[in-house]
């Protein structure tokens, strides 16, 4: 049976003065999925989370939870809980006391507020720290105490707007296990708001990419890797390898784009195209062979271009190669092995298989 959705947002727009900080966005969040609102920063990720949670309310369009229309009801009456950017916990209150203070505002019975307190620490992984204050627990602990706030009113949704970005790199990448691991065993819906990609792939069962106050595409990490539709997907994930062209010709197997007079040919994956339109492609780092150019391959086909070495650095796991074309654009070069006989000025030719060069619309 096909999954209901737990959130659906229609044609909701949100100015500030003359800034659209949305404009007409449509958004179904199924039950029991995660979903990361990913983009840069000023998109409108925070004002759509603040639009369903009901701290923001918007110029017009509607939001639906559950299959009711949550237009009118402030956030505590809505079904969804928020964590917060930073940690904000009362510094005032122990690590219990923080916890149930939700369950504690409604009046339920202090035994079961404890009962529930005491799964809930367990769950987000803070037993023994009941007595801990806020200052004595480490940023990670801190933020495991929100979380546990939030879940245990036992709400619908869980919304979370930059979750982690108070926490350093390595305690990121824990987290982001942590809470991929909190969600499949809760079981509820959970809308993360980030600007970071590696953090939306690693957590994420979907993704929505917000520019601009729009929604610009949608799909799993491996679809928003992978293929992604948009160059601004494509750009923003990462991939700082786009070509400008027009199209030259085509047929049903393949494109060919006119970059600055050098011809790249790429295979056609259905995609609508007529002949001269203005389109870009990318390339990721890892997908390019490099290789020295010497006398007897300098011919160069319409899957090679030539470039000159700019700059060679070591990154560990890989080297990056910086290749300088004839038309001085810059081309990044991943390769998983050191080519030793290759230095910076070399001339080279980089190749590729014809599927891994993707073309977008413009
Ligand atoms: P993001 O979460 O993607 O960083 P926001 O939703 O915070 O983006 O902001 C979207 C746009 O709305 C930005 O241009 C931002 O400056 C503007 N904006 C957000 N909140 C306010 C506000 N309270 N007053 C005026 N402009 C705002």
């Amino acid at each position: 049976m096909a999954k209901t959705n737990a959130i659906e947002v229609k044609n909701l727009v949100k100015t500030y003065g003359n800034v659209y900080a949305l404009k007409n966005v449509d958004l179904n969040i199924a039950d029991g999925e995660y979903f990361v609102l990913l983009g840069p920063s000023g998109g409108g990720k925070t004002t759509l989370l603040r639009s369903i949670g009901g701290f923001i309310r918007p110029d017009s369009g509607s939001v639906n939870i559950k299959g009711q229309n949550v237009d009118d009801l402030p956030p505590d009456r809505r079904p969804t809980s928020m964590v917060f950017q930073g940690f904000a916990l009362f510094p005032h209150m122990n690590v219990s006391q923080n916890i149930g203070y939700g369950l504690k505002l409604k009046s339920i019975d202090k035994n079961v507020i404890e009962n529930k307190v005491n799964k809930m620490m367990d769950l987000v992984g803070l037993k023994g720290l009941s007595n801990r204050m806020p200052h004595e627990l480490s940023g990670g602990q801190q933020q495991r105490v929100q979380l546990a706030r939030a879940l245990i009113l036992e709400n619908d949704v869980l919304l979370l707007d930059e979750p982690l970005s108070a926490l350093d790199a390595q305690l990121r990448k824990d987290m982001c296990i942590e809470l991929k691991r909190l969600q499949k065993t809760v079981g509820i819906s959970f809308v993360h708001v980030t600007h970071n990609q590696e953090e939306a792939m690693s957590v994420a069962d979907r993704i929505a990419i917000i520019a601009d106050g729009e929604m610009v595409e949608q799909g799993t990490p491996k679809e928003i890797y992978s293929n992604p539709k948009n160059k601004f997907t494509a750009e923003f994930i990462g991939e700082k390898n786009i070509f400008e062209g027009r199209i030259k010709d085509f047929n049903k197997t393949k494109v060919v784009v006119d970059i600055d007079n050098d011809n790249i040919e790429i295979a056609n994956n259905n995609y609508k195209v007529e002949k001269n339109q203005k389109v870009s492609l990318s390339i990721k780092s890892e997908s390019i062979q490099i290789k020295k150019m010497s006398k007897t391959n300098s011919k160069v086909s319409n899957n090679q271009i030539v470039g000159k070495i700019s700059e060679i650095t070591f990154l560990g796991q890989f080297v990056r190669y910086l290749v300088v074309l004839n038309n001085n654009q810059e081309i990044q070069v991943r390769s998983y092995e050191e080519i030793v006989n290759l230095k910076v000025h070399d001339t080279v030719s980089l190749s590729w298989k014809l599927e891994d060069f993707l073309l977008h619309q413009n």
